[in-house]
């Protein structure tokens, strides 16, 4: 309400200037800088994608909220800004409750804004459309989640949101927009007073020069240093402290998978290569924005050598992700950028170079291990195996380093990150934490929207198959986006047999020879059947010279591929499964 006759607007008319909820919220998010929202219309929200068209937001449509999700959470790791979602309500928040859970486990700043119905019906479970307490189902699954229910909260909500989603570790947060709210009037001026302009969103965090010193004093003592990256490291966009940090210091690196690129994966100090003997024989360990969860074996185990045979420094702006799996005899909590500028200025004069032995020892083991994978990148053989088809694209992005690779898949996945050098940081986007399949294609357009550089998606057949209706949205959008099917029939592989016979096939299997490049014909881009390493080879090549939308269905031998690849040791046994 007008508190002065002064607050209000008069328009010619003699009536005071209006807003209204829809306007409000689309303000809101201009004044904090929002340029895009991923979104599928519908009700309620239907008319507020449109206005924030017309308002000059970039509003890309897509064909299921999941895609939409995943797109906006990759957008808030690509920028830092939180990546916006929008759906329609219960059916399509559910649908987009999967991205912003992924988010939050990845820590990707991303908002979910979706459209509710009316709160009264909804509290008293009287049957509204697409009834459901949407608040209460995301609050779990999120940083934090917020409702909006007066017009004149929706900047206070909106900016929160944003803080929630960019301060401290980032996440999932989720904003409710009942559809009442949008048609609720307020004056102009009123209207625009009551909206937030978010100042210093993520501020620095400096971390305690006692904690800076401790965490010098336990890599000093080191004979046998490792520094891990983590994507957390990607996202902090400190790279070139990271940069002088590994480099001042010699110690070796190892990247987790979307920190590759941070440094180039031939950088002499790489230890990707040698992966299992540095984490098996380091002394001292710093992680920086690397969580030590599965992925990196708990810390503990066979993997990391005699137990507590290492000590572990750690980086990270979650206090509490400390100790989470193992002791950390030097916690360093602040935000990477801070930590590792005063890491750098620590080392100073009085540094001396981790021993030639240890830096020798990772080196030949990594030489070694480059040299066995070698022949079998160069293998022109058809139908293509994994390796012979991944030393393509490979080659590829050796040439175009700025390209933005993502990946998911089983085999597609754990063999690609081996064996595709990434050269720059942020270009490796895959399924992360979770290795949730249904990533490539709303990673894949968020890349091309967010960056305007080429995009190579690489796909197992099984988990392209989770957004690949999205193809007709890169289509529509015109994106240069190159997606590379790798078709081995089946998940896993392509030659499991129904065990009792009839005509159902076995549950793994998919329709053999399958057309996958035939899919995106239908939407006037750019279909190719490849057999071979050099004809995949020079079909990215020209997909990426042409920035037309192509999808590559690349024949991959339906016998190669091993079960959940890389990881199918996390399948439980049967212990009455039949010894076959
Ligand atoms: P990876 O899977 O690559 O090992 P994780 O997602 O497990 O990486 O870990 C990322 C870590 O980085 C999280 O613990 C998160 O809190 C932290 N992090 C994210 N952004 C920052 C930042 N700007 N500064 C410090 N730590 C960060
Ligand atoms: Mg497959």
């Amino acid at each position: 309400m007008p508190e002065t006759a002064q607050d209000i607007d008069i328009t010619t008319a003699g009536q005071p200037e209006l807003t209204d909820g829809f306007h409000l919220v689309i303000d809101a998010l201009k004044l904090n800088g929002v340029t895009t929202i991923y979104n599928v219309p519908g009700i309620p929200i239907t008319d507020l994608g449109r206005m924030a068209q017309a308002a000059g937001i970039r509003v890309v449509s897509f064909r299921h909220e999941q895609s939409a999700g995943y797109a906006a959470s990759i957008a808030g790791f690509l920028t830092k800004k939180p990546g916006i979602c929008l759906t329609v309500s219960a059916p399509g928040f559910l649908n987009g409750l999967t991205a912003l859970a992924n988010a939050t486990t990845n820590c990707f700043p991303m908002i979910l804004i979706s459209g509710s119905s009316e709160r009264e019906i909804v509290d008293l479970q009287q049957g509204d459309y697409e009834e459901m307490d949407q608040l209460a189902i995301a609050k779990p699954l999120c940083k934090a989640a917020f409702r909006v229910l007066h017009a004149a909260d929706i900047g206070v909500g909106v900016a929160r949101a944003i803080r929630a989603a960019v301060s401290g570790r980032p996440g999932g947060v989720y904003l409710d927009l009942p559809a009442k709210l949008f048609a609720q009037v307020v004056d102009a001026k009123v209207g625009a007073r009551s909206l937030v302009k978010v100042i210093d969103p993520a501020p620095a965090q400096l971390p305690a020069s006692a904690a800076v010193k401790r965490a010098l004093d336990v890599l000093k003592s080191a004979k046998r240093p490792l520094i891990i990256l983590g994507k957390g490291a990607a996202y902090a966009q400190a790279d070139d402290a990271i940069r002088a940090l590994i480099e001042k210091s010699g110690i070796p690196f190892l990247p987790m998978s979307m920190a590759k690129g941070l440094l180039p994966d031939t950088h002499p100090q790489c230890a990707g290569a040698a992966r299992s003997l540095v984490l098996k024989d380091a002394d001292v360990v710093m992680l920086v924005g690397a969580r030590l969860n599965w992925l990196l074996s708990h810390g503990k185990g066979k993997t990391w050598g005699e137990p507590r045979s290492k000590k572990f420094v750690q980086i990270d702006i979650e206090p509490r992700e400390m100790d989470s799996n193992v002791e950390i005899a030097a916690p360093l909590v602040g935000d990477i950028g801070s930590c590792v500028s005063a890491l750098v200025d620590g080392l100073g004069g009085g540094w001396s170079p981790p021993p030639a032995e240890w830096i020798q020892t990772v080196n030949a083991k990594r030489e070694e291990n480059i040299a066995k994978m070698a022949p079998r990148l160069m293998k022109n053989s058809a139908p293509m195996d994994f390796h012979g088809a991944l030393g393509a694209l490979r080659a590829v992005i050796k040439e175009r380093p700025d390209a933005i690779l993502v990946n998911e898949g089983a085999n597609t996945l754990d063999l690609a990150r081996g064996v595709i050098d990434m050269y720059q940081p942020r270009k490796r986007l895959d399924v992360g934490t979770w290795g949730v399949m249904g990533i490539g294609m709303g990673f894949a357009i968020a890349a091309a929207i967010e960056t305007g550089k080429p995009v190579l998606a690489v796909e197992g057949d099984s988990a392209f198959g989770f957004s690949g209706m999205e193809v007709e949205t890169i289509c529509r959008y015109r994106l240069p986006v190159c997606v590379v099917v790798f078709n081995n029939d089946g998940i896993y592989r392509g030659v499991d047999v129904n065990p009792v016979g009839g005509s159902d096939p076995a549950t793994t299997v998919f329709v053999k020879g399958s057309r996958y490049d035939k899919l995106i014909e239908a939407f006037g881009g750019v279909g190719v059947n490849a057999t071979t390493p050099d004809e995949l080879k020079g079909a990215v090549n020209a997909a990426m010279d042409s920035g037309k939308p192509t999808l590559i269905n690349a024949v991959i031998d339906p016998a190669s591929g091993s079960e959940s690849g890389r990881i199918g040791n996390l399948n439980p046994q049967s212990a009455l499964k039949k010894k076959a």
